[in-house]
């Protein structure tokens, strides 16, 4: 597959801004070359391409450092799939409903069609649904979640492969979820496939969603048309830090991770009690989509006990999406939903 092929023609002709960390990137020198101000905390601009958060992701994730994009949260990985690939008006993305909104936004930004085809009643792709359209040129991108918000469960594998096959475009799978799933990353399958890219974030397993950094996982040529399109400073050294930090502390983030699995398993036991929930999706993820009787009253009589969930019935009829949070959040909005109708 030929890449450059799929790359918008001014993204190919972009001449990148070139900074003056670009231009000079070693240190233990007299830095007189940026405007910074030379007094203060957080006076240098940060290192444009996060070298050594990507060394610890390499490591960790067994692939080399210029097959990894750092981003300003998965949003910006998102965004510039669109920027790279598409052209305004012109092509169009394709995705399986329902799924995370920001793909729809995104799109919508960049001027690109989504094409949005519904996933099976057990959510997953449906694939003679799909062949059309893959062969249809202006098709550029698509976008899997896996484990999908907010259904919560991993795609098959063999329909993301076949798609990966037979598709002249990108691929995108987004694995915001995937540490809290028993399934493998496509990581591992980078090499057999040029037109993968695996977009992960430090906002959920990792517990940094206040600090903005998404990955992109891709081959180096991809990565490298992201760096070209990429605001020059676009992680912020604190952001930097603050998951550099995480990375430090796997043993922390692996305990985190237990706790909120097993919470997870006892919240989905004491759901399956309530006589108000019809039905508990399984979920690979750190949320459970749950099917009520009446999803909008569920939801307004948990707000006004300040408790919030996420009403999906817009999306998938009378569900509401909960978060597992600590042990203690967890057993209030249990008592709470026990308690609902008890009080009028
Ligand atoms: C939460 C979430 C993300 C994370 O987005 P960030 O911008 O990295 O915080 C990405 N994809 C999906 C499907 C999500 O649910």
């Amino acid at each position: 597959m030929n890449i450059d092929k799929l790359i918008r023609k001014n993204i190919l002709a972009l001449k990148p801004y070139s900074s003056a960390r670009d231009e000079f990137d070693g240190d233990n020198a007299t830095f007189l070359d940026a405007n910074e101000n030379p007094f203060g905390e957080l006076n240098r601009y940060p290192d444009p391409y996060q070298k050594t958060l990507k060394e610890k992701l390499s490591k960790l994730k067994g692939v080399d450092s210029n097959q990894i994009f750092i981003g300003n949260g998965s949003d910006e990985v998102i965004d510039l799939a669109f920027r790279i690939f598409c052209n305004p008006g012109v092509d169009k993305a394709l995705t399986f409903s329902p799924t995370y909104g920001m793909y729809d936004v995104s799109a919508g930004i960049n001027d690109v069609e989504l094409i949005k085809i519904p996933l099976t009643t057990d959510f997953q792709i449906d694939l003679s649904k799909t062949k059309q359209y893959l062969k249809n040129e202006n098709l550029k991108l698509i976008f899997i979640c896996s484990p999908n918000n907010p259904t919560g469960n991993i795609i098959e594998e063999d329909s993301i492969k076949n798609i990966l096959q037979t598709f002249n475009g990108v691929v995108i799978v987004d694995e915001a979820y995937i540490d809290f799933s028993a399934s493998e990353s496509w990581i591992k399958m980078l090499t057999e496939f040029p037109n993968l890219m695996i977009s992960q974030t430090f906002s959920k397993a990792w517990g940094l969603a206040a600090a903005r950094v998404g990955v992109l996982y891709a081959n180096s040529e991809i990565i490298s048309y992201y760096n070209k399109v990429k605001p020059p400073y676009n992680v912020s050294e604190l952001n930097q830090k603050a998951a550099v930090a995480a990375l430090n502390n796997i043993a922390l983030f692996e305990e985190n991770k237990r706790i909120i699995l097993s919470e997870k398993e006892t919240l989905i036991t004491s759901l399956k009690t309530l006589s108000l929930v019809k039905k508990v999706y399984p979920s690979d993820a750190n949320f459970i989509l749950v099917e009520v009787d009446d999803a909008n009253l569920i939801y307004e009589e948990l707000v006004s006990k300040k408790v919030i969930v996420r009403n999906r019935n817009q999306v998938i009829d009378n569900c509401i999406r909960i978060s597992v949070g600590t042990p203690t959040e967890n057993t209030l909005l249990i008592s709470s939903l026990r308690n609902l109708f008890n009080t009028h």
